[in-house]
């Protein structure tokens, strides 16, 4: 289950998943080792596009994980910008609930993992904490997940896609200030 620290909101829920898969039933004793390296500050976390590099230490050791994430599809991006409309759109758990039930789960989805560790798995111990430090900023900000999946930097084909299944109320994303569109819910 969700560790209290970690993922209680449902967008900081999906990468507390990534650690945690629902189908995973074995207890994996990374899991815990992860969330402490994470609560501890021990995970340094940077985001360019796509790609979330975190570089961890643990013990006397520095490894590098690598993770890369996939665009969010273009039916999930008109689904959520067409629930945000408003000055002060809120990227509420009503909205993570309803787009889901729709059927366009804001979830990411790897692309790519990688190590710098001898441990090629994809699942070792310093990718596991760089979920879990996701899930903590998540939490607190939920635009960093829409971000990493290039949420705000669709291409102007994608604002031109299917304008009759869209809402009326729809905005060309790529001409708005992200920082402008979202509040975080407190
Ligand atoms: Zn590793």
């Amino acid at each position: 289950m969700p560790d209290d620290d970690f993922g209680y909101t449902p967008w900081g829920r999906d990468w507390v998943r990534l650690a945690q898969p629902l189908r995973q039933t074995l207890p994996n004793p990374a899991l815990p080792r992860a969330r402490k390296l994470a609560r501890l500050g021990g995970v340094q976390v940077t985001i360019d596009g796509r790609v979330v590099r975190g570089v961890v230490e643990r013990g006397r050791g520095t490894s590098v994980a690598c993770i890369a994430v996939a665009p969010m599809s273009q039916e999930t991006i008109a689904d959520i910008a067409g629930r945000l409309c408003g000055a002060r759109a809120l990227l509420t758990e009503d909205v993570h609930r309803a787009v889901t039930e729709m059927g366009h789960s804001p979830a990411p989805v790897l692309e790519s993992v990688d190590c710098s560790c001898s441990d090629d798995t994809g699942r070792c111990v310093h990718v596991l904490a760089v979920f879990y430090e996701m899930a903590r900023r998540v939490d607190d900000d939920p635009r960093i997940s829409l971000d990493v999946q290039e949420f705000c930097q669709v291409s102007p084909d994608v604002t031109r896609a299917p304008t009759a299944a869209l809402p009326q109320r729809w905005i060309a994303l790529n001409v708005l200030n992200p920082a402008d569109y979202f509040a975080v819910p407190r």
